[in-house]
């Protein structure tokens, strides 16, 4: 049913635990078969929907506010908590567990999941989680084809859960299918590209206050994500066409897209949006501006302390 640590460790967003006694030593292609089944009637059903650290994806978010018929800010307070993102500086969002009720999922009832079609992603993963070597120097599972075809997939296998007795079997692609998992992938896959771009310049290279906020922002609360780009100098600024203007205007999920290239742009200086020629020669301008302002405060400093000395000033300064 969900990808799950009854050990109360984190989940990563790819299907992989941070046990690796968990997971199972085979690579396994997208042929390969697995026998697994969650159902109902499974007498662990619903155990592993809690004690776990699920991280939301913009995509995840997206879906169950619209499920919920709620705005992203009240979703946020209401069913998150921050956290950060693969171990990276990048804050991100986790579902608030019910702290009054065993660390339950907030969703979870004994019936089962209660947003089980808009479960997050990392629901779908378990027990099949993804390695793929794109971006992040090895690291594990990020969506998306990987160009050297270095994707491989696993299984995550912890003891509580009997869906392994079950006599069901897949190949790899099926239950991924199933699961929707390819469709996330699909979704999730650039701002997922992000994350691991971030992680593969390690922890020494840290993003300023401002591009945390606005990664924050742009990829958990996608309503005022839009009235940035609609309310602020934004469309000054950059070159938008109008199709995607309206695109972004009416459309979430087109939205949601944009904001990944405009955090590739803004936080790695990716190509993808322009800005107009007018506002560069007026951000020109305007360093020029300060950088002879600098110089001339510089100049007038040092008269001063010549002038403090008895020193002559040189007549051309
Ligand atoms: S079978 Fe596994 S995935 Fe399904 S409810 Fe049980 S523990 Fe969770
Ligand atoms: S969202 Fe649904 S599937 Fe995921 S942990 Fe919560 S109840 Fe379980």
């Amino acid at each position: 049913m969900s990808d799950q640590d009854m050990s109360g460790k984190e989940k990563t967003l790819f299907g992989k635990g941070l046990n690796p006694s968990n997971i199972l030593p085979r690579k396994l292609t997208l042929e390969s078969k697995i026998k697994f089944r969650c159902h109902p009637d499974v007498e662990c059903f619903t155990a592993c929907c809690r004690g776990i650290k699920i991280v939301l994806t913009p995509y995840d978010i997206l879906m169950l506010k619209t499920r919920l018929d709620m705005p992203s800010h009240e979703f946020l307070e209401k069913y998150t908590t921050p956290v950060y993102l693969e171990k990276t500086d990048m804050p991100g969002v986790a579902l608030k567990l019910r702290e009054d009720d065993e660390n339950k999922c907030p969703f979870v009832t004994p019936e089962g999941c209660t947003v089980y079609t808009d479960r997050p992603s990392a629901c779908r993963y378990y027990p099949v989680g993804m390695a793929d070597f794109h971006e992040g120097g090895g690291s594990m599972g990020e969506g998306g084809d990987h160009k050297d075809g270095e994707k491989f997939f696993f299984i995550v296998k912890e003891d509580h859960c009997k869906g392994f007795l079950e006599d069901k079997e897949w190949t790899v692609a099926e239950w991924r299918k199933d699961q929707g998992v390819d469709v996330r992938d699909e979704m999730n896959k650039e701002w997922l590209r992000l994350v691991m771009r971030r992680k593969s310049f390690g922890p020494q290279a840290s993003l300023s206050e401002q591009a945390k906020r606005m990664f924050f922002m742009t990829s958990t609360d996608l309503d005022h994500f839009r009235r940035f780009i609609l309310e602020s100098s934004f469309l000054d600024t950059y070159i938008i066409d109008d199709e995607t203007v309206e695109k972004i205007t009416n459309d979430d999920v087109e939205l949601m897209l944009f904001s990944f290239k405009y955090l590739a742009n803004v936080l790695f200086g990716a190509e993808g949006l322009s800005i107009r020629e007018d506002k560069i020669q007026e951000k020109v301008k305007e360093m020029n501006q300060k950088q002879n302002d600098t110089v001339t405060e510089s100049i007038e400093a040092y008269k001063e302390i010549k002038k403090s000395r008895g020193e002559e000033i040189d007549p051309e300064l």
